[in-house]
């Protein structure tokens, strides 16, 4: 056997998966299409919950950290929300996923560049991963490849993956723009426009939980121009994002889904870091469970990311009516206590779905 899992990406989920199996022993190897740093779209946001799972500090590529946040409804109302720990740590998203990488090798994960999968073939004893560069052979697989998922397509893992997008670009910051993280719902799109302030630039946005449909170059360039008087955005870039992982069962004896590829990003934010580095973990703690009895390891994964799936869920169901209504949305997201008990619950590592379900638990406190 060449390994005991082969990890096809190496993200944010394949990286926690790797690091955690390094760590117990376990013979690894990560697959990827590019050599890192590589471009990832993605406004690199951390918020509190996701340095707190992963198993080593970032701070090396942190570029900022945010104590307040603007919500604001249309362009027009505008509410700032204060805290005295940080809400969200900026990090450039390449930078960030060099850095885990480099993490994760030094823990002696192995790591190749492959341009295609073309087939897996799972048998009761093995998987066979077949790439444009030969044949690999493990225990188990773990198929964190993204979104659009080759392993999930190729094993036929999981079909109810639904996909949130979200536009990208970068505006240079001068004295003259706003610093401020800022959550803009716009009526118009089901989702929401972003600015979130690194050190010499902001990564501004569109996410929609409906998928590209409502999102275009244009919307983001009307959303720049509103907001900071401008009509220039650099390096715009456009992916989706994967939800409906709360409908997820891993089925295969050897082969699970982690992070974008199980569609376990968070539908009504579009918060996918911290879901991809929690079930990579859980991924990884289920394979070295069932490894001394070469046993399946779907069930037992399954058992472990049920409380994520739950959390996606109340998050699911409050995207629909939250997009549905914005106006409604936005006045209970800035009213007295929501509004508290929203930065309380970030700042503290919270879920979402935690924050929505049970927020009468926070502490009375100012935080
Ligand atoms: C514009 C945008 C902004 C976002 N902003 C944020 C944010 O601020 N904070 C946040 O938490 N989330 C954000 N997200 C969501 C977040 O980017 C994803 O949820 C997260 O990256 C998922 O991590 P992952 O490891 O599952 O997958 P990915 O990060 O997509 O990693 C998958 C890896 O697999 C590799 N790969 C793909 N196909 C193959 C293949 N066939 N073989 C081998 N390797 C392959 C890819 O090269 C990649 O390295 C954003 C998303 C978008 C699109």
């Amino acid at each position: 056997m060449d390994y005991d899992v082969v990890i096809a990406g190496a993200g944010p989920a394949g990286c926690a998966a790797a690091y955690d199996l390094c760590v117990n022993k376990r013979r690894v190897l990560l697959l990827d299409r590019y050599e890192f740093p590589r471009e990832k779209a993605c406004a690199g946001g951390l918020t509190p919950k996701t340095l707190k799972a992963l198993r080593y500090s970032v701070e090396p590529v942190i570029k900022r950290v945010c104590d307040r946040m603007l919500i604001g409804k249309d362009m027009r109302q505008k509410v700032l929300l204060k805290s005295r720990y940080s809400i969200c740590a900026m990090t450039i998203r390449s930078q960030f996923d060099a850095f885990c990488l480099e993490k994760t090798l030094k823990r002696a994960a192995f790591f190749h560049v492959v341009k295609t999968i073309e087939r897996i073939d799972e048998t009761d004893t093995h998987v066979d991963v077949h790439t444009d560069k030969g044949t690999i052979r493990a225990k188990y697989l773990i198929g964190a490849d993204g979104v659009n998922s080759k392993v999930r397509k190729l094993t036929d893992a999981f079909n109810k993956i639904k996909k949130g997008f979200a536009i990208e670009g970068i505006l240079p910051m001068d004295g003259t723009k706003s610093a401020e993280m800022e959550f803009n719902f716009d009526g118009a799109i089901s989702g929401y426009c972003w600015v979130f302030p690194k050190n010499d630039h902001m990564n501004v946005g569109l996410y929609s939980s409906l998928g590209s449909e409502k999102l275009s170059k244009q919307k983001l360039f009307r959303f720049v121009k509103r907001r900071f008087g401008g009509d220039t955005v650099d390096r715009i870039n456009g992916y989706p994002i994967g939800i409906g992982g709360w409908d997820y069962v891993p089925r295969k004896h050897r082969t699970v889904l982690v992070g974008d590829a199980a569609g376990l990003a968070d539908p009504l934010l579009g918060e996918g870091v911290f879901y991809a580095v929690k079930s990579g973990q859980m991924a990884a703690a289920a394979v070295d469970r069932v490894l001394p009895e070469e046993a399946g390891v779907g069930p037992v994964y399954n058992d472990l990311i049920s409380g994520i799936k739950r959390d996606l869920l109340v998050c699911y169901q409050t995207s629909q009516w939250f997009y549905q209504y914005p106006g409604a949305g936005y006045a209970a997201m800035t009213f007295f206590p929501s509004k508290c008990a929203l930065v309380k619950g970030f700042a503290m590592g919270w879920t979402l779905g935690r924050i929505i379900k049970q927020s009468y638990r926070l502490p009375f406190k100012k935080i």
